[in-house]
This record gives C-alpha cells, sequence and structure tokens, in this order.
C-alpha cells in the first residue's frame, strides 16, 4: 500500500494541540531512500576509519550545539518532562561520541593456523534499518544509528508515527555535520508500509528494532525470509526487589521514579515491587509518602517528575488495567495529576489479588506499578522470573554475597544492585527471554553491525 501524500498530525500531549503536521513517507520513497543509501554506504566504508569517526564527532559536535532545540521539540511532541529531555538530547551526543572512537578499533583477529596466517575482518552489512519506538525517540534512534554508521553502515531510520519531530531534526543536523547525502535517512511514516518495506526490501540487510513484543515477532518471521539479521529490543516487566537488610527508606525514595519516570513509558519500568515481608508495611508507608511527591505538571517546568502520556489511546489501555469493571484491581494509594486537556493519569500503586492478575503479568507502559510480598531469598528469584521478560529489574541489599547470588539468579538482561538505573552507553544492553535478542550500546553492539570474515592467506611454496 502507498501512503505518498499522506500526513500525520503530530500532537502535543499535555496540551492535545498539533504541534505539527508530518509527511508520511510510501513504498516508493521508502525504495528511493534505501538505494540511495547502498550508494552512500559504499563511499562511506571506503572512507579512512579517522575521516569516519571524525565525521561522528562532528556531529556529536552538531548535536550539542542544538541540545536545548532537541530537547523542547521532545518536550513538545512527546510529552517528556524537561529534565528528561535534556538527558535523551545529551545521550545522543554521548553515543556519537562513543562510537566516533569505534571505526579505528574494529579489530579483527590473527589465528595460528598451518600453512599461511589467518586473519579476520569486521565487515558492515550494508544498509541498516532501524525501526523506534515513541517512548525514548532520541536514544533509541542513536543506539541504531551511531554504532551501525561507526561499522561502515547507512541506516535508514523509521522513528514511531507519533513522535518523528526529534529524528527527524537529527537526520538534518548530520547533513550540517558534514554526513554524506542519503547516509542516514530518517523517514517518517508508518509501520506496516515504511517498516514492512524494511523488512522485505532486499538491501536492508539488518533490522534493528525497538518495541512491542508483538510487532518484533512480527518482524523476526519477515526477516526469515531473506535470513535478514535483527536485533530485537522488545517489552519488560521487571522487578524491583527490596530485602528487608536494606536501606528501606532509600529503596522507597527511589521506587517511584522507577516506575513512573517517563509516566512509566519506559521498557526498563520496575512495575512490579517485591517487598520481603517483614519490611513491606514500613516499605508501602514510605512508598506513599516519595508518591505524594512525585510533580506531574506541565512537562516544561523545570521541576516536572512526570509529564502526560503519549496519547488518548495509551491512557485508556493503561486505564484498563486499573479500572477493569469484571476484575478491578485494588488501588493502594495515588498520586496527582493534573485534570483538563492533554493525556493525563496520576502515579498509582496497586495490590494485586494474586500473581495471575493482568497488572501482575502484563506490561502496562504506564504509571502504574503492583506490589506484592515475598519470603525468602527463593520465593523472590521465583517470582521475579515468573513472566515471559527478561529485560531490567533492581536488588535491594546491604549482603554483598546475596546482591551477587539474586543478581545471577533473575533472568534479565540489565540489572542494578542499590541503583535502578539500567542504561549506561558503554555497557550492553537487551533482553533475555521475550524481552529481545541482542545488545545495543556498549561494545556489544559493533557485533550487531558487521559480520566476521574470515581470510587465510598461504605463505608455503
Ligand atoms: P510498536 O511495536 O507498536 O512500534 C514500534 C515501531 O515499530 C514503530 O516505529 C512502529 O511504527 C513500527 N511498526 C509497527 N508495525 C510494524 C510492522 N508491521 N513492521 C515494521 N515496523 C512496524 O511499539 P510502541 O508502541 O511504539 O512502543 C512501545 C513498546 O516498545 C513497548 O512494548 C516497550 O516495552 C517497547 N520498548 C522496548 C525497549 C527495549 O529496549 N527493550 C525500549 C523502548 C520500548
Amino acid at each position: 500500500m502507498s501512503t505518498e501524500g499522506a500526513t500525520y498530525d503530530v500532537l502535543d500531549p499535555a496540551t492535545e494541540e498539533v504541534v505539527r503536521t508530518v509527511p508520511q513517507c510510501g513504498v516508493e520513497e521508502t525504495d528511493a531512500a534505501i538505494q540511495r543509501a547502498a550508494a552512500a554506504q559504499v563511499g562511506w566504508a571506503a572512507l579512512a576509519p579517522a575521516d569516519r569517526g571524525r565525521l561522528l564527532l562532528r556531529l556529536a559536535d552538531v548535536v550539542d550545539a542544538h541540545l536545548e532545540e532537541l530537547a523542547a521539540l521532545e518536550v513538545r511532541g512527546a510529552g517528556h518532562t524537561i529534565g528528561n529531555a535534556r538527558w535523551e538530547a545529551r545521550n545522543v551526543r554521548d553515543v556519537l561520541t562513543y562510537y566516533a572512537a569505534a571505526p579505528e578499533r574494529l579489530f579483527g583477529r590473527q589465528i595460528p593456523v598451518a600453512g599461511g596466517v589467518d586473519v579476520t575482518f569486521k565487515e558492515p552489512l550494508g544498509v541498516v534499518g532501524v525501526i523506534v519506538p515513541w517512548n525514548f525517540p532520541m536514544p533509541i534512534a542513536a543506539w541504531g544509528f551511531a554504532p551501525a554508521l561507526a561499522a561502515g553502515n547507512a541506516v535508514v531510520l523509521k522513528p514511531a508515527e507519533l513522535t518523528p519531530l526529534t529524528a527527524v531534526r537529527i537526520g538534518e543536523l548530520a547533513l550540517e555535520a558534514g554526513l554524506p547525502e542519503g547516509l542516514l535517512a530518517v523517514l517518517p511514516g508508518r509501520g506496516s508500509v515504511v517498516g514492512q518495506r524494511f523488512v522485505t526490501h532486499p538491501l536492508v540487510r539488518k533490522i534493528c528494532f525497538t518495541g512491542s513484543t508483538q510487532v518484533g515477532q512480527q518482524i523476526m518471521r519477515g526477516a526469515a525470509d531473506q535470513v535478514k539479521r535483527v536485533t530485537l529490543e522488545l517489552g519488560g516487566k521487571s522487578a524491583n526487589i527490596v530485602f528487608a537488610d536494606a536501606d528501606i527508606e532509600r529503596a522507597a525514595a527511589r521506587a517511584p521514579s522507577a516506575v513512573f519516570d517517563n509516566a512509566g513509558q519506559d521498557c526498563c519500568a520496575r512495575s512490579r515491587i517485591l517487598v520481603q515481608r517483614s519490611v513491606h508495611d514500613r516499605f508501602l508507608e514510605l512508598l506513599e509518602q516519595a508518591v505524594q511527591r512525585v510533580r506531574v505538571v506541565n512537562p516544561a517546568e523545570e521541576d516536572a517528575d512526570m509529564g502526560p502520556l503519549i496519547s488518548a489511546g495509551q491512557r485508556s489501555t493503561v486505564r484498563s488495567f486499573v479500572e477493569d469493571a469484571e476484575a478491578p484491581v485494588d488501588v493502594l494509594f495515588r498520586g496527582t495529576a493534573p485534570s483538563g486537556r492533554g493525556f493525563w493519569y496520576p502515579p498509582t500503586v496497586v495490590r494485586p489479588t494474586s500473581v495471575q492478575d493482568r497488572v501482575w503479568r502484563e506490561e502496562v507502559f504506564g504509571p502504574v506499578v503492583a506490589v506484592l510480598p515475598f519470603d525468602d531469598e527463593a520465593d523472590a528469584i521465583a517470582k521475579a522470573n515468573d513472566t515471559s521478560y527478561g529485560l531490567s529489574g533492581s536488588i535491594w541489599t546491604r549482603d554483598v554475597g546475596r546482591a551477587l547470588r539474586v543478581s545471577r539468579g533473575v533472568q534479565a538482561g540489565n540489572l542494578s544492585v542499590n541503583s535502578n538505573s539500567s542504561v549506561r552507553y558503554a555497557t550492553p544492553f537487551g533482553g533475555f527471554k521475550q524481552s529481545g535478542l541482542g545488545r545495543e550500546l556498549g561494545p556489544d553492539a559493533l557485533d550487531a553491525f558487521t559480520e566476521v570474515k574470515n581470510v587465510f592467506l598461504a605463505t608455503q611454496e
């Protein structure tokens, strides 16, 4: 299906006003951009590694010079708090800076063999398709395009329908920084049109997808036709495990931001809190105080902790977990949120009736957290692992041995002890089980954007 000529109205989630109307690419434009990217990739891969690095650094500098502009655009076009949006724009700069060093460090190996010399090369794949969700439009785009470009690939990038503005701007900044025309093509459009074409087009050699598990599965099935490489970063239902020996005050004070940051629209959201039974009631008292302190206000305000949800549709999905007429959940307490225009929903803490409840098992992707007690270490690990997801999680304890045992026991890709931070650009990020396939960021991402080539040179006459 072609959607050439179609447009999409990007709304400000805090006011419901149209921020900008964005033209949507159709199949023909997508095909043309892929062809141009394939042509640009040849010259890019042939550049001296230091020159590729220099151009990526230049893009990092240009992004740095536009941090406030990009952040303001994310506040309006995605409802992110200004504090978060600044972090996200800086993250794009930092990821580019980190991978700017990579072209000169894409080392192969020399492997001892008989009769000659054996060396390996890390070859670029060609054109990489990066498909981005709406929850973190800037960082997730950069986690794909920065290492892909550093490894000598070209990139076609599809932002989410709801949040194309910052990606489009970064595409313009790439040209300003001197990246070759067509090398990083940002193509706003529908998933079923532009995204799907990345999957079926033979010149796109790899899909780097972040989004729902359902669409990820669809992409993986489609990629099988061409044995196309995929990296998948999918959903999550991460556990925040608080042991009785932890600093309970600190764990409770930090728990709201671990799940309500970005209005809970975070694949790493710690949306299940597990508290050891002996400190459970005390923890809940402290948690209630902390939830009351969360400032849910206009996201442009400097001290906003949480903004609105992305859309009316997302709000009704979130609501359905809490206000389900057939299976209502027990709301323990709530924070506040503005009323009136905008897609607001207050931070909400619930008590599931059992581990079978939908709110305990499914990704809410909104500001709703469920709390249950556990008895001992084995029970905590079993409850944390009782999910098809495995992305992230936290462990709060003062016992170092327990911290390590539980970290090894929880089946998830990114764990933090006495902290809720999941993402650092220098360390690998990705999911176990149905939370994904492959790793982004850190040194590992470069392997995801290269093929290993082995070359044997005979030395015997
Ligand atoms: P989504 O799966 O609906 O869409 C993600 C992207 O895929 C969008 O750009 C969309 O247009 C595109 N798309 C949709 N259908 C497609 C198709 N048939 N072919 C190709 N592309 C298609 O997800 P969403 O609602 O935008 O994002 C929320 C989800 O993303 C949540 O489940 C969340 O957990 C997940 N997420 C995961 C991570 C992670 O790193 N693991 C990070 C952020 C978000």
